[in-house]
């Protein structure tokens, strides 16, 4: 339900304000959307909005914009309180993505674009407890679309991950490994060294390796014995993939994704679910608007 607007002033998110509520309207005085001082400034200075005298903090735009901005009553046009949207705290606040920006960076721009409905402002406390049930909810997705959360096409250098974890073990715990292990790891550095220490550091393959034993145990410990190879493919990015495969058309001709429609509601529900977050404004709903167009 709306709330009154609320007199903030005007601080850095350091000081937890990251709503300024700012009110824009179009020509026809219909409310568009809310925005932040900055926005504001930028049409003012611009003349492509005028202050609006008897309300505070609200701009009417002197020029007619494409579309129509949010419907009256929507969760986008009402007041919003710089508190954590599940407990109420106003402290050590920060923007929350209920659709983990991971998957959201792949979503086509009219979905991505602009909207802040699923950015909800979170205390450091509610968002450290939300953690461990969205993991769960990304490793139902690693199933669901078959894909492993570090991606897939990774090229692995086995002799390279044999050398690393030797060094390392001569590196860390030489002192209580019994020497005979000891030389059969510092064999397995050493032989590794000698065949491929040169692709590693040239430099340091060139100089006596006796005398610097202890740099090359150190290069040797962060080898990097994997890499994305040419068809490697994030997960995120697969899952959003999949998710856009089908494609229908809106009463206006414009594509749709319902497949993604589906899996953005999904989050949302999750979040509602786990959070129950009572400080979250009645008017944001699962079926709030998903497209930015
Ligand atoms: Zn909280």
């Amino acid at each position: 339900m709306p709330r009154e607007g609320k007199k903030v002033a005007i601080q850095s998110k350091k000081s937890n304000i990251f709503y300024e509520n700012w009110k824009v309207y179009s020509t026809g005085h219909k409310l568009m959307f809310r925005c932040n001082q900055k926005k504001a400034d930028w049409y003012l200075k611009r003349d492509l909005a005028v202050l609006l005298p008897k309300e505070s903090r609200s701009i009417k735009l002197t020029f007619e914009a494409k579309g129509d901005g949010h419907k009256k009553g929507d969760y986008m046009v009402e007041d919003r309180n710089n508190m954590c949207v599940a407990c109420g705290s106003t402290k050590d606040l920060s923007i929350h993505h209920v659709v983990p920006e991971m998957y959201r960076q792949w979503m086509p721009l009219v979905i991505k674009a602009k909207s802040s409905r699923d950015l909800l402002l979170l205390c450091q406390h509610c968002r450290l407890s939300y953690e461990p049930s969205a993991m769960d909810f990304k490793k139902r997705c690693v199933r669901e679309f078959n894909i492993p959360l570090e991606g897939r096409g990774w090229v692995s250098l086995p002799h390279y991950k044999v050398a690393k974890k030797a060094a390392s073990a001569l590196k860390m715990h030489s002192n209580v490994i019994p020497a005979d292990r000891q030389a059969t790891l510092k064999t397995t550095v050493f032989d590794f060294w000698e065949k491929h220490g040169s692709e590693v550091d040239e430099e340091l393959a060139a100089k006596d390796t006796e005398e610097n034993w202890d740099s090359i145990l150190e290069v040797c410990s962060t080898l990097v014995d994997h890499f994305k190879g040419p068809d490697y493919i994030e997960h995120a990015n697969s899952a959003i993939e999949q998710l856009t495969k089908t494609v229908e058309l809106d009463s206006e001709g414009r594509e749709t994704w319902p497949d993604l429609e589906d899996f953005i509601k999904d989050w949302r529900r999750h979040f509602l679910r786990n959070l129950d977050p009572e400080f979250l404004s009645e008017l944001w709903t699962v079926d709030g608007d998903i497209y930015t167009r």
